[in-house]
């Protein structure tokens, strides 16, 4: 089963947790927050943050990816170090992704690729319509048929 946290949604921030009910670990989708707002509220929504197993960006604007810098490295000082999943048009777009690129493991997003496999669940990523350089929403599974869909910033649908 799937529980899905959304610690931000918003202009001024937006980050997601997809948790896999049966471990207890997860995704974080996006990390448009500062590091004391994701700590408080994983804390309100009773996740670990020390179970995130891979994030993944949606696209590279700074309200979904400001804080993924300070909360990468507020998660290795709690042993975690989550791949970070995200495309290279959005690395090339975005200071912020490029600064963390030398820090964490990155591996390649794009629309129509194998799942991306962490946390149990599997990930589907497709493209959404948006005026980013790349832009994507998930479809994310879990091993028990459990299945939701994640999409921000859409434009045309
Ligand atoms: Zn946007």
């Amino acid at each position: 089963m799937l529980k899905l946290h959304v610690l931000a949604s918003g202009s001024k921030g937006n980050a997601a947790i997809v948790e896999n009910a049966a471990t207890g670990a997860g995704m974080l989708i996006d990390c448009g927050i500062c590091k004391r707002d994701f700590l408080e509220r994983c804390d309100e929504a009773g996740f670990d943050p020390a179970r995130i197993d891979a994030m993944l960006i949606t696209h590279e604007h700074g309200d979904h990816t400001k804080g993924l810098g300070v909360v990468l490295r507020g998660l290795a000082k709690l042993g975690c170090a989550p791949t970070v999943y995200v495309n290279q048009a959005c690395i090339d777009a975005s200071s912020a992704l490029q600064k963390v690129a030398g820090d964490c493991a990155i591996l390649p997003l794009s629309s129509g690729q194998r799942a991306i496999e962490a946390a149990g669940l599997r990930a589907f990523p497709f493209a959404t319509s948006h005026d980013a350089a790349a832009s994507f929403g998930f479809r994310i599974e879990a091993p028990d048929g459990d299945a939701l869909g994640y999409i921000t910033d859409s434009g045309i649908v």
